[in-house]
């Protein structure tokens, strides 16, 4: 039997809006000892039925899987993967000669909160966010690896930074299924190397594809410089046309990657140089000298509590760009802080705009690709948001 937990009274108006977290703030009273990762019930105050859940000591204490009075067995974890593939399957995603990196599974956005998979040509590398998705990771590999079958070659599992309450459970990034040294991705024709072991999250900035291709309307003969570059990917795209691009980012394993895959994809190019160096500091002197900026910090934001500094820091990194940009320059600026509002990051821009009085136009509004869908009971699935800029 499920442990049973009991809401306050109030607090099941999220749940009944099918909001898939419960902060331990909510919970009345739990009855008997779960462990991280047990499946949980939960109840209102009145013992009616809320949901079912993954169980996890923390501020979200528990991450829903269902809102039925089900029992969540291996064959439901089958059929909500089943629907993850299947619906990139439907965004022409799997099978794909111009793009074989995407998003196969991407928690909440695929009602399965804890949980992320991304697909590099081949090698699935997973994430797991909740004890309750790692105890089961086994399971999840062997549905994963019998339902892409041929397209698959190995399956990664890189936890062992994100699971939370560590103890006891000694989570260590390891093979599930095969094995591979990192490979060659293509990005709608660009190419990439992929090395999950030592880059960041999975290894790629999947999510910035479709903002990546948008660049490309704005290359052609621009000076660019591409801030927080990372693996260059805004740089590459970049190559295509530019006639100069910068990569600055403050990590030497960055830039370096940053450098090999413009080689890859244009060879020993002068056009391309990489800075290693802190993002403010290479901005304090670039008057004129780009006509094309791409701003893509790290989330300034994980939590509430620094909202405030948060949106000081894109306003100061905004207005560092929009003050020195060349007349008729672009800018690309962005938020993946999950607590960063759309409106609020707007908000910090428009300031940093304001504040150097410069002639400031829309051109486009971005956000997430479609293989990071936005549960819309969730809003902070939406934590991708960024503007094209105008300055004249
Ligand atoms: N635009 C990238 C992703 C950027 S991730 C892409 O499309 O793939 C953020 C990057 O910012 C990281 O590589 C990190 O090393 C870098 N970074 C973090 N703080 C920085 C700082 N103060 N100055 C420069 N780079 C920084």
């Amino acid at each position: 039997m499920a442990t049973k937990i009991v809401l306050k009274s109030g607090k099941e108006q999220s749940i009944r809006r099918y909001h898939p977290w419960i902060f331990s703030g909510a919970i009345k009273m739990i009855y008997g000892v779960p462990l991280e990762g047990d499946i949980v019930t939960v109840f209102d105050n009145n013992d009616d039925f809320l949901a079912v859940g993954h169980y996890q000591p923390g501020s979200i204490a528990v991450r829903i899987l269902s809102f039925e009075d089900i029992e969540p067995d291996i064959e439901f974890f089958r059929s909500r993967i089943k629907n993850a593939i299947e619906f990139r399957r439907s965004l022409g995603l799997i099978d794909n000669k111009s793009v074989n990196v995407f998003r196969l599974i991407h928690a909440e956005g695929d009602n399965l909160p804890g949980l992320i998979a991304d697909f590099y040509n081949g090698v699935i590398v997973m994430q797991m966010h909740s004890v309750g998705m790692y105890r089961i990771r086994k399971e999840i590999t062997e549905i994963l690896a019998e339902l892409m079958g041929k397209s698959i070659t190995a399956i990664y599992d890189k936890s062992e930074s994100t699971i939370p309450f560590k103890a006891g459970i000694d989570a260590k990034n390891e093979f599930l299924f095969g094995d591979s040294g990192p490979v060659v991705v293509t990005e709608n024709g660009f190419k990439f190397k992929i090395d999950w072991t030592t880059g960041q999250k999975t290894g790629f900035f999947i999510d910035q594809r479709e903002n990546r291709k948008l660049l490309n309307d704005f290359t052609k003969g621009r000076s660019v410089l591409n801030m927080f570059g990372y693996t260059g990917g805004f740089s590459v795209y970049a190559m295509k046309d530019a006639g100069l691009v910068h990569s600055v980012d403050s990590s030497a394993s960055a830039t370096a990657l940053a450098d090999e895959n413009v080689i890859l994809n244009f060879g020993e190019d002068s056009r391309h140089r990489s800075f290693q160096v802190d993002a403010f500091e290479f901005m304090n002197d670039i008057r004129n000298k780009y006509d094309l900026i791409i701003l893509d910090p790290p989330a300034f934001a994980k939590h509430n509590n620094v909202l405030g500094n948060a949106l000081q820091g894109y306003k100061r990194l905004n207005m560092k760009a929009i003050e020195q940009i060349k007349p008729g320059g672009i800018i690309f600026t962005f938020s993946c802080s999950q607590v960063v509002t759309r409106e609020n990051f707007r908000k910090s821009v428009f300031a940093a705009a304001a504040n150097t009085g410069r002639n400031v136009r829309i051109l486009h509004q971005m956000s997430q690709p479609p293989d990071h869908p936005v549960n819309i009971y969730h809003p902070e699935s939406e934590y991708l948001k960024g503007l094209v800029l105008y300055v004249e």
